[in-house]
């Protein structure tokens, strides 16, 4: 099958090209030519494991293409995918302005019949609005094409991007209509997409579309949740003498809780948890239902961020020289959307603070958002020589194996704070380092 997979970012050139490597035969577009540059040459713009073998393979085959223009993608297409970015508003609400601007492209440019799927997470009550946009331009065009929206949001987490699509726990499909043709027509059209994935036992989740897009909003707040639960535990512990390790271990051995998103560290950022917590807050006071879990989950993870942080300032010398372990907001991406490093970053050189960082990969992001006055290192160790603290803020594998000793004689002083809880206190104490954990 001909799809086009409108916006390549993170979800949509992941989308796009693993649609390819499942054999169907795929136009990228996006509106920013440079990325479709770098495209076109075999480059991925952002850093995702397996990602660029594999748009390298499929741009060989044939399968796979991209454009910055519209007109040139839609042609031949049955589906189009819009992958577009929703970002926050000043007042949390999602900004939709790119995914109607992509709406009113494709029913000014569509040729015949077409299936409008929806990957963006977006507010309930979105897809009806594409509806209203493209029923109100095929009219003006006085053509009578089938294009039925469907919401298909997207679960991929950055770092696993092309194994989460590749490997989903399930594919949700909401779609409503009363026009049983288009309706039977998209639906077989997702059908033979998903095909190849939904072989392995994983099922499509068929439902309205008011409930998929509430899926989404409703499966990353609660997964916020947990983390913010967990954080919020990890302070009682501090006040207690409890070990937060030891309780997320209790708990998570509990099938009914399991371990995952257990873990207290500084609180979750990245380019969806927060903004989707936020939205779903402004869609509830926008339609008057007040979502208090959903409330208490974005305060206490603003409170976990900021008290780590003012323990960080409370500790260090005056003057000091400190190594930032980590920039993207999580490992195994380059992703610097709401990471904490932003924010402690600033707050550091405020108070006079010099500051040494390394990241495996995101350290060209960071370059253009943080001070000219940083100094980026090659290597955790080189970020280290001077220092007087080391403060990790994201859990990279090459952190966690980091050898203690050899950080304290490294660097110059021994103060080490560790916002991802990966360091077992003891061993840290042992290597000569203060050592300062979440929830321990
Ligand atoms: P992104 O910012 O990485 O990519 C969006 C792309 O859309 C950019 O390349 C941009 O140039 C392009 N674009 C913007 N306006 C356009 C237009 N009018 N026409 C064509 N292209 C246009 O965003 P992302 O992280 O891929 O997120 C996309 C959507 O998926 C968001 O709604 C997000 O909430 C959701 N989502 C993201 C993730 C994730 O982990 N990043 C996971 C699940 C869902």
């Amino acid at each position: 099958m001909k799809l086009a997979v409108i916006g390549t970012g993170y979800v949509g050139l992941v989308s796009a090209v693993c649609f390819a490597e499942l054999g169907h035969t795929v136009v990228g577009m996006d509106i920013d030519r440079e990325k479709v540059k770098m495209l076109k040459s075999g480059k991925s713009p952002i850093y995702e494991p397996e990602l660029e073998e594999l748009l390298e393979r499929n741009l060989r085959t044939g399968r796979l293409s991209f454009t910055a223009d519209m007109r040139e993608a839609l042609p031949g297409c049955s589906v189009v995918f819009s992958a577009v970015a929703t970002p926050p508003n000043a007042d949390f609400t999602a900004d939709l302005r790119a995914v109607f601007a992509v709406t009113e492209a494709v029913a000014t440019i569509a040729e015949g019949n077409l299936v409008f799927v929806n990957k963006s997470t977006v507010p309930v009550g979105t897809g009806k609005k594409c509806e209203e946009i493209i029923a109100k331009i095929l009219k003006q065009r006085g053509v009578s094409f089938q294009v039925p929206v469907v919401s298909n949001p997207e679960f991929l987490r950055e770092g696993h991007a092309v194994h989460d699509t590749m490997q989903p726990d399930r594919i949700i499909v909401g779609m409503n209509g009363d026009d049983q043709s288009s309706k039977l027509e998209a639906r077989s059209c997702l059908e033979e997409i998903y095909h190849p994935l939904t072989r392995t036992q994983k099922p499509i989740i068929w439902m309205k579309r008011e409930s998929a897009e509430i899926v989404k909003y409703a499966s990353n707040a609660f997964l916020a949740t947990k983390i913010s639960f967990i954080n919020m535990m990890s302070e009682l512990c501090e006040a207690t003498g409890g070990s937060v390790r030891d309780v997320a271990r209790g708990m998570g051995m509990d099938d009914r809780i399991g371990p995952r998103f257990l873990h207290a560290g500084i609180g979750y950022g990245g380019s969806c948890f927060p903004k989707d917590v936020k939205a779903l807050i402004a869609l509830g006071r926008e339609v008057g239902v007040s979502l208090p879990i959903v409330e208490a989950t974005h305060t206490v993870n603003q409170h976990q961020r900021e008290r780590f942080f003012k323990k960080i300032l409370a500790t260090l010398p005056k003057g000091a020289t400190v190594a930032v372990w980590g920039l993207s907001f999580k490992p195994r991406t380059d992703d610097m959307r709401e990471a904490p490093s932003l924010d402690l970053i600033p707050m550091l050189r405020k108070a006079g603070h010099a500051v040494r960082v390394h990241d495996p990969v995101a350290m060209e992001n960071a370059k253009k958002l943080v001070d000219v006055s940083v100094v980026f290192c090659d290597a955790p160790m080189e970020a280290a020589k001077t220092a007087d603290a080391v403060i990790v803020l994201t859990e990279w594998d090459a952190f966690r194996g980091a050898d203690l000793k050899e950080l304290k004689t490294t660097m110059k002083g021994s103060l080490l704070f560790d916002g991802r809880n990966i360091y077992e206190p003891e061993e840290a104490k042992g290597a000569g380092l203060q050592y300062y954990g979440i929830g321990v």
